[in-house]
């Protein structure tokens, strides 16, 4: 990859030492590309570098909380930073440097699950191409209007798997619960059902696994795998976006399942026509159960949804706090889940009480972003109608430089001006991963240290994305 070149680093034999701190620095300075400078100074500044043992990369944080928060949202742009330095991807350890003073208000929950359950987890955990995430459970998980369908749809297939709905279509944006849904049945599957044969994947594995078994000329194998289980969960099936090929491989795997009362559960982040460029028999199939949208959560189930996530980290969020927060976070769970770990992060470290002053100072970031939150359409409106292309041109795989150009532009902009994670920005425009949003963000980003033109669109573009966003 081109950035890689660029650091203009020698890689020496020995990696990095405490002596040796300018690798560290180096790295240091490539997370600062990656990130917006709120999130380094609030987080990455606090790492210290221990050292480098082979692969792994060892730092050091002052408490859990940090450790935590970064191993949750920056462990990838850390290790991705190092491999630019290193010249491969070490494994990133983060050591605490004091012991919580209490435990259990600090980490993170342990659930309450019974012992029988975590060991058949064990046994089956090879079946899970993702791990399953122990809080993600119907007993967590708070039901409110938004979501009402979708949860009694997921009990319903956990009941009578194969012929409640079938299959079970989950859509809406990022941070609505669609995950926690599908895992939440997963647990429950297993729960009565040890032998189950279940099967949970991102789509992007099974895209990726279907290359390989093309590359190895193993089909057969790929095949026997996908249609010989009880219930095949595909998180985020909009990944099938513009692969004709697997959407044709996909399609068989389906009518086998189906056709033998097996259960398929999709999630995705539009509805099935709107899917870009998915086949029309699937977008019929898709539709013969139940398709069902998430949406985002009323003012009542936000107040629950952060009283519930206080309790399972062993706290409490009085009523009138929770409806603070509430009143001023109105986007999505994934926001509301942060808000909470970092008010009781903030309570712990500060050791105070959490009262309203408080949630002001812990939040103030998020609460200014908040208000003036530019979105991905704000993005995409602006991109769109300057270089006179369509959304389905962006969203496609097309690399003619007239559609990956603007593309590219876009991405570099939403990295810029918003703080969706390159998952999300990748996802957006046509289902990239995190390299691609990388390599165009970083592409544009040195090209316009050159090339004043492209300069001048970028800024015109911001502007005109701010003005928009009002
Ligand atoms: P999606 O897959 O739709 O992007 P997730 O399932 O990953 O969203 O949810 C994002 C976060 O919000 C997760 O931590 C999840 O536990 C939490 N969450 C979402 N919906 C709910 C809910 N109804 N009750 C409790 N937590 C929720
Ligand atoms: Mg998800």
């Amino acid at each position: 990859m081109l950035c890689r070149v660029q650091g203009g680093i020698e890689k020496t034999g020995s990696g990095m030492s405490p002596e040796n701190n300018h690798l560290w620095n180096e790295t240091l300075a490539q997370v600062r590309e990656m990130i917006l400078p709120h999130q380094y100074h609030t987080w990455i500044e606090h790492l210290t570098f221990q050292e480098q043992s082979d692969r792994t990369l060892i730092l050091s944080s002052p408490n859990y909380f940090i450790k935590e928060w970064i191993d949750k949202n920056y462990a990838n742009p850390l290790a991705m930073a190092a491999e630019k330095v290193l010249g491969f991807r070490p494994v990133v350890e983060i050591l605490v440097e004091e012991p919580p003073s209490e435990p259990e208000s600090q980490t993170s929950p342990q659930p309450k699950q019974t012992d029988a359950l975590r060991v058949e987890e064990k046994k089956r955990q090879s079946e899970f191409e993702i791990q399953l995430n122990r809080n993600y459970t119907f007993d967590n998980f708070v039901v409110g209007p938004c979501n009402r369908i979708g949860h009694a749809a997921a009990l319903a297939v956990v009941e009578n798997p194969g012929h409640a709905y079938n299959p079970l279509f989950l859509h809406g944006s990022v941070g609505l619960g669609k995950t926690h849904l599908m895992q939440s049945i997963c647990h429950a599957m297993l729960q009565r059902q040890e032998n189950a044969q279940i099967l949970y994947l991102s789509c992007e594995s099974f895209v990726n696994q279907f290359i390989s078994a093309i590359q190895k000329g193993d089909i057969e194998t790929f095949r026997y795998k996908y249609r010989h289980v009880d219930m095949i969960l595909i998180d985020d099936i909009h990944f099938l976006a513009n692969k004709e090929r697997t959407q044709d491989e996909f399609f068989h795997t389906f009518n086998v399942l189906y056709n033998a009362h097996k259960q398929i559960i999709l999630s995705s982040d539009a509805a099935p026509k709107e899917i870009p460029s998915l086949e029309d028999r699937l977008v019929s199939r898709f539709k013969w159960g139940l398709v069902t949208q998430m949406q985002a959560p009323d003012f009542e189930t936000r107040v629950a949804i952060l009283q519930r996530k206080a309790k399972l980290r062993n706290r409490v969020l009085p009523d009138k706090e929770a409806q603070f927060i509430a009143s001023k976070i109105d986007t999505n769970m994934r926001e509301l889940e942060g808000a909470v770990v970092k008010v009781l992060g903030y309570a712990s470290l500060a050791n105070r009480d959490v009262d309203i002053p408080l949630i002001q100072e812990a939040l103030s970031d998020t609460l200014e972003t908040q208000q003036k939150k530019i979105t991905l359409e704000h993005v995409k409106d602006a991109v769109v109608e300057s270089f006179g292309v369509k959304l389905s041109e962006l969203q496609s795989k097309r690399r003619h430089k007239s559609i990956s150009h603007p593309r590219q532009i876009a991405m570099f902009l939403a990295r810029e001006l918003t703080d969706y994670s390159l998952e999300e920005v990748g996802g957006y425009f046509g289902g990239r991963d995190h390299t691609t949003v990388m390599y165009a963000a970083d592409k544009i980003r040195q090209n316009s240290k050159i090339d004043s033109t492209l300069m001048a669109t970028l800024e015109n573009l911001t502007r005109q994305i701010k003005k928009a966003q009002g």
